[in-house]
């Protein structure tokens, strides 16, 4: 009931009516072939935002089919000039920056995200990323080859062909961009599942692409569930390569699907369980407020979470002290105050899993020292907890939580520290703290991970390839790295006459 008070910050629009609930494929909405919907919940307050059209295997055969033809080689897409091609993701990338201020708040109403994080990271890594591969629609070029004999070779970097993406809640558009956008930059058509606890701004972005003059059946998005919508997708014969995020067990079924059927090219962004080291002559502060963030940003629900901290012996009193500190004071409430920085889990599945894995915390003998409680009876707010004393063995060091914990160990020496972080199946970041570069770079080298920060946490770039080792996924996501995700390469060989 209290007033929000006007900040310098961008404030969430009053959004009334959704309009867009509905298929989008070629460039028109449909209604599901089976005439069924689902609900769409606002986690923050457990009320339904508005009733979605779900997408089933005949829906997903449709927008297939739209897909493969807006790809053919005679289709308007293909022969398009590749700067024309640049130019159209600007275009899109305008009218995201347009609607901005909507598209933050749709994703707040769905995801229980804070709006103020919903803006400035993922509105702004969405444009960011789209923009970075507009910019790569004419540099996408292959090679020539010295070989032996009378020959000449090269190459060309042709798309895939049709590409599905299945998208996680956590962060439903920006995941959305990392998959669409290149695979747009390099020519492919695309079939986008968004997750069923979060349709509503892939949907916006349809009316969006459709404005922006993209071709018809050139994105198509399909609201629906996994094992549905998903499913149908992964083992689409036609569906040349799909790209995944969301839990392991998952993306495992996608391989497995993918390879029984058609052969697709699978790419997969699955968990972590990232380990960040912080040494004892590291910035205290700096290291307290960049593990903190990483740990508890979006709820804990981001697989990058900062969710196994090694303190080196010596600090680690006063690491954990400090940590306390900052997670008490951490504003949680209304999603949409921008205030807030703290917002609820997703749903009500998620929830239970956190708070059975914070218990199994305590059971197993790890020292809670702040939260580990929900916030109120009914509602899907977790406090932010932090346990110290966490021991390899526990299932809090070793099962990914998806939610507000942050876990402290303590290490003693170098070896040691390297052999524990890297004893997990996962494999996707790591982070190290200390003001030794020299250290730093032998410890970077030494962590099987996909990404390590050095004295920073979540600094993610369009620029820079995303993607883990071991379990936690196969190929990267943006960076001119993604494009070869996006690409066949064709060799060509020419048999010279040796005229002269
Ligand atoms: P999930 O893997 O089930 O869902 C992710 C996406 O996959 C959704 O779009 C979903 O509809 C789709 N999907 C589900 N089953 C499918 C199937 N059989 N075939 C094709 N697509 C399918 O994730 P969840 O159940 O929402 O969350 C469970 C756990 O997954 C979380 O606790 C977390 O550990 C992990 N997760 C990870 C990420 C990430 O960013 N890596 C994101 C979301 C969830």
């Amino acid at each position: 009931t209290e007033e929000i008070p006007a900040l310098p910050f961008p404030q969430p629009a009053k959004i009334q009516d959704i309009h867009h609930t509905k298929l989008f494929i070629n460039n028109e909405w449909h209604i599901s072939s089976k005439g069924r919907t689902f609900p769409t919940v606002n986690p923050a307050t457990g009320v339904k935002i508005c009733d979605i059209q779900e997408a089933d295997k005949a829906d997903v055969d449709k927008a297939v089919e739209a897909a493969k033809a807006a790809g053919e080689r005679s289709a308007p897409w293909r022969k398009m000039d590749v700067s024309s091609r640049g130019r159209l993701l600007h275009k899109l990338a305008d009218l995201i920056e347009r609607d901005r201020v909507f598209l933050a708040t749709l994703e707040t109403m769905d995801t229980g995200k804070p709006f103020l994080q919903s803006f400035f990271i993922d509105l702004d890594g969405s444009i960011k990323t789209l923009r970075y591969y507009a910019g790569w629609t004419d540099k996408v070029h292959g090679k020539t080859m010295p070989v032996d004999d009378s020959f000449m070779s090269f190459t060309k970097h042709e798309p895939v062909g049709v590409c599905g993406a299945i998208i996680p809640w956590n962060f439903p558009l920006l995941m959305f961009m990392w998959k669409m956008a290149p695979a747009l930059s390099c020519g492919n058509t695309v079939v986008i599942k968004p997750a069923e606890q979060t349709p509503l701004t892939a949907l916006h972005v349809g009316a969006l692409v459709k404005e922006a003059g993209f071709p018809p059946g050139v994105v198509n998005i399909l609201p629906g569930f996994g094992p549905l919508a998903g499913a149908a997708l992964a083992s689409h014969m036609d569906v040349d390569k799909v790209a995944f995020t969301g839990s392991t067990a998952v993306g495992q079924l996608i391989k497995e699907t993918a390879a029984r059927s058609n052969l697709k090219r699978v790419t997969l962004e699955l968990g972590g369980k990232n380990p960040c080291i912080v040494f004892a002559d590291s910035d205290l502060r700096l290291a307290v407020e960049e593990t903190q963030k990483g740990a508890f940003y979006n709820q804990g629900q981001c697989c990058t979470a900062a969710s196994r901290v090694f303190v080196e012996e010596s600090i680690h009193e006063e690491f954990v002290r400090l940590s306390v500190a900052s997670a008490k004071s951490i504003v949680t409430g209304d999603p949409l105050d921008p205030r807030t920085s703290h917002g609820p889990q997703i749903d009500r599945k998620q929830f239970d899993k956190i708070m059975e894995l914070i218990e199994s915390g305590e059971k197993e003998g790890a020292l809670l020292e702040c939260g580990g409680r929900a916030v109120d009876d009914t509602g899907l707010f977790i406090q932010p907890t932090v346990f110290s004393g966490v021991q390899d063995h526990m299932r809090i060091a070793k099962e990914e939580i998806f939610g507000p914990v942050q876990c402290i160990f303590s290490f003693k020496c170098l070896p040691e520290v390297i052999d524990r972080a890297n004893s997990t199946k996962y494999g996707l970041v790591a982070a190290v703290f200390t003001k030794d570069m020299d250290r730093a770079l032998s410890v970077s080298s030494a962590l099987e991970a996909g990404t390590v920060w050095v004295n920073c946490y979540n600094a993610l770039h369009a620029q820079t390839p995303f993607g883990g080792y071991k379990m936690s996924g196969n190929g990267r996501e943006l960076g001119e790295y993604a494009l070869a995700e996006y690409t066949e390469v064709k060799a060509i060989t020419i048999k010279l006459s040796n005229i002269l």
